[in-house]
Protein backbone atom coordinates (compact mmCIF):
# COMPACT_ATOMS: atom_id res chain seq x y z
CA UNK A 1 0.00 0.00 0.00
CA UNK A 2 3.40 2.32 0.30
CA UNK A 3 3.24 1.83 -3.16
CA UNK A 4 0.14 2.55 -4.19
CA UNK A 5 0.07 5.95 -1.58
CA UNK A 6 3.20 7.09 -3.31
CA UNK A 7 1.84 6.98 -6.81
CA UNK A 8 -0.94 8.81 -5.79
CA UNK A 9 0.22 11.53 -4.22
CA UNK A 10 2.77 12.13 -6.55
CA UNK A 11 0.10 11.56 -9.32
CA UNK A 12 -2.17 14.44 -7.02
CA UNK A 13 0.61 17.03 -8.16
CA UNK A 14 -1.04 19.85 -10.40
CA UNK A 15 -0.09 19.81 -14.08
CA UNK A 16 1.40 23.65 -13.32
CA UNK A 17 3.73 23.64 -16.27
CA UNK A 18 6.01 24.16 -14.08
CA UNK A 19 10.19 22.44 -15.12
CA UNK A 20 10.28 18.78 -14.46
CA UNK A 21 13.26 16.54 -13.40
CA UNK A 22 13.40 15.67 -16.96
CA UNK A 23 14.32 19.14 -17.90
CA UNK A 24 17.30 18.75 -16.50
CA UNK A 25 18.17 14.85 -17.99
CA UNK A 26 17.34 16.37 -21.35
CA UNK A 27 20.38 18.95 -20.40
CA UNK A 28 22.09 16.14 -19.07
CA UNK A 29 22.44 18.19 -15.27
CA UNK A 30 21.58 14.83 -14.16
CA UNK A 31 22.73 11.41 -15.22
CA UNK A 32 20.51 8.84 -17.67
CA UNK A 33 21.13 6.13 -19.78
CA UNK A 34 20.75 7.55 -22.88
CA UNK A 35 19.97 4.91 -25.63
CA UNK A 36 18.68 6.79 -28.19
CA UNK A 37 18.85 10.82 -28.58
CA UNK A 38 17.86 12.90 -31.52
CA UNK A 39 17.15 16.94 -32.77
CA UNK A 40 13.63 16.44 -31.14
CA UNK A 41 13.64 13.52 -28.69
CA UNK A 42 15.34 11.65 -26.26
CA UNK A 43 15.43 8.06 -25.05
CA UNK A 44 16.66 6.93 -21.30
CA UNK A 45 16.25 3.92 -19.03
CA UNK A 46 13.42 3.98 -16.33
CA UNK A 47 15.01 4.98 -12.84
CA UNK A 48 12.48 2.52 -11.84
CA UNK A 49 11.75 -0.53 -14.33
CA UNK A 50 8.48 -2.43 -14.78
CA UNK A 51 9.56 -4.62 -17.37
CA UNK A 52 12.83 -6.31 -18.55
CA UNK A 53 13.48 -3.32 -20.61
CA UNK A 54 11.51 0.06 -19.41
CA UNK A 55 12.65 3.00 -21.60
CA UNK A 56 10.94 6.42 -21.24
CA UNK A 57 11.06 8.59 -24.60
CA UNK A 58 10.21 12.45 -24.15
CA UNK A 59 10.25 15.19 -27.00
CA UNK A 60 12.70 17.48 -26.15
CA UNK A 61 11.16 20.47 -26.17
CA UNK A 62 7.78 19.96 -24.00
CA UNK A 63 6.05 23.62 -25.90
CA UNK A 64 2.76 22.19 -23.71
CA UNK A 65 2.75 18.80 -24.03
CA UNK A 66 2.57 18.73 -20.19
CA UNK A 67 0.35 15.42 -20.67
CA UNK A 68 -1.02 13.93 -23.77
CA UNK A 69 -4.36 15.56 -22.28
CA UNK A 70 -3.19 18.72 -23.68
CA UNK A 71 -2.57 17.66 -27.62
CA UNK A 72 -3.15 20.44 -29.42
CA UNK A 73 -2.64 20.52 -33.79
CA UNK A 74 0.28 21.78 -33.89
CA UNK A 75 1.49 18.79 -31.94
CA UNK A 76 1.10 16.29 -34.89
CA UNK A 77 4.77 15.75 -35.99
CA UNK A 78 6.45 15.59 -33.00
CA UNK A 79 3.41 13.15 -31.81
CA UNK A 80 4.34 11.26 -34.80
CA UNK A 81 8.06 11.43 -34.48
CA UNK A 82 7.55 9.81 -30.83
CA UNK A 83 5.58 6.79 -32.79
CA UNK A 84 7.84 5.86 -34.61
CA UNK A 85 10.84 6.30 -32.62
CA UNK A 86 9.14 3.99 -30.37
CA UNK A 87 9.24 1.34 -32.78
CA UNK A 88 13.11 2.20 -33.01
CA UNK A 89 14.05 1.50 -29.50
CA UNK A 90 12.31 -1.75 -29.58
CA UNK A 91 14.17 -2.44 -32.12
CA UNK A 92 17.31 -1.23 -30.51
CA UNK A 93 16.12 -3.25 -27.31
CA UNK A 94 15.55 -6.60 -29.26
CA UNK A 95 11.83 -6.65 -28.70
CA UNK A 96 10.33 -5.07 -31.64
CA UNK A 97 8.33 -8.77 -31.76
CA UNK A 98 6.37 -8.36 -28.60
CA UNK A 99 6.21 -4.75 -26.73
CA UNK A 100 4.10 -1.92 -25.04
CA UNK A 101 3.94 1.55 -25.45
CA UNK A 102 1.91 3.58 -22.44
CA UNK A 103 1.42 6.96 -22.22
CA UNK A 104 -0.58 7.93 -18.48
CA UNK A 105 -2.33 11.20 -18.83
CA UNK A 106 -3.31 12.97 -15.81
CA UNK A 107 -3.68 12.50 -11.85
CA UNK A 108 -6.17 9.47 -12.96
CA UNK A 109 -3.67 8.01 -14.63
CA UNK A 110 -1.06 8.06 -12.35
CA UNK A 111 0.84 10.87 -14.21
CA UNK A 112 4.08 11.51 -12.28
CA UNK A 113 6.00 13.74 -14.18
CA UNK A 114 4.60 16.56 -16.43
CA UNK A 115 6.03 16.48 -19.40
CA UNK A 116 4.78 14.21 -22.19
CA UNK A 117 6.43 10.72 -22.03
CA UNK A 118 6.11 7.50 -23.67
CA UNK A 119 6.74 4.42 -21.74
CA UNK A 120 8.33 1.67 -24.03
CA UNK A 121 7.90 -1.96 -22.10
CA UNK A 122 9.11 -5.23 -23.02
CA UNK A 123 11.54 -7.71 -22.74
CA UNK A 124 8.67 -10.57 -20.42
CA UNK A 125 5.14 -11.60 -21.22
CA UNK A 126 2.84 -8.30 -20.63
CA UNK A 127 -0.46 -8.93 -18.81
CA UNK A 128 -3.91 -6.93 -19.96
CA UNK A 129 -5.54 -5.01 -18.73
CA UNK A 130 -2.69 -3.17 -17.41
CA UNK A 131 -3.61 -2.07 -13.79
P1 LIG B 1 4.54 8.57 -15.19
O1 LIG B 1 4.15 7.97 -13.88
O2 LIG B 1 3.81 7.99 -16.37
O3 LIG B 1 4.48 10.07 -15.14
O4 LIG B 1 6.05 8.14 -15.43
C1 LIG B 1 7.14 8.84 -14.91
C2 LIG B 1 8.29 7.88 -14.92
O5 LIG B 1 9.50 8.60 -14.74
C3 LIG B 1 8.26 6.83 -13.81
O6 LIG B 1 8.18 5.53 -14.39
C4 LIG B 1 9.56 7.06 -13.04
O7 LIG B 1 10.15 5.86 -12.61
C5 LIG B 1 10.41 7.77 -14.08
N1 LIG B 1 11.46 8.61 -13.55
C6 LIG B 1 11.36 9.58 -12.61
N2 LIG B 1 12.54 10.17 -12.40
C7 LIG B 1 13.42 9.56 -13.24
C8 LIG B 1 14.81 9.73 -13.50
N3 LIG B 1 15.56 10.64 -12.86
N4 LIG B 1 15.39 8.92 -14.44
C9 LIG B 1 14.66 8.01 -15.09
N5 LIG B 1 13.35 7.81 -14.90
C10 LIG B 1 12.73 8.58 -13.98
Amino acid sequence: HDEEASAKSAATEANTGAPTIFDKIISKEIPSDIIYEDERVLAFRDINPQAPVHVLLIPKLRDGLTELGKAEARHEDILGHLMHVSKIVAEKEGIVDGFRVVINSGPTACQSVYHLHLHVLGGRQLKWPPG
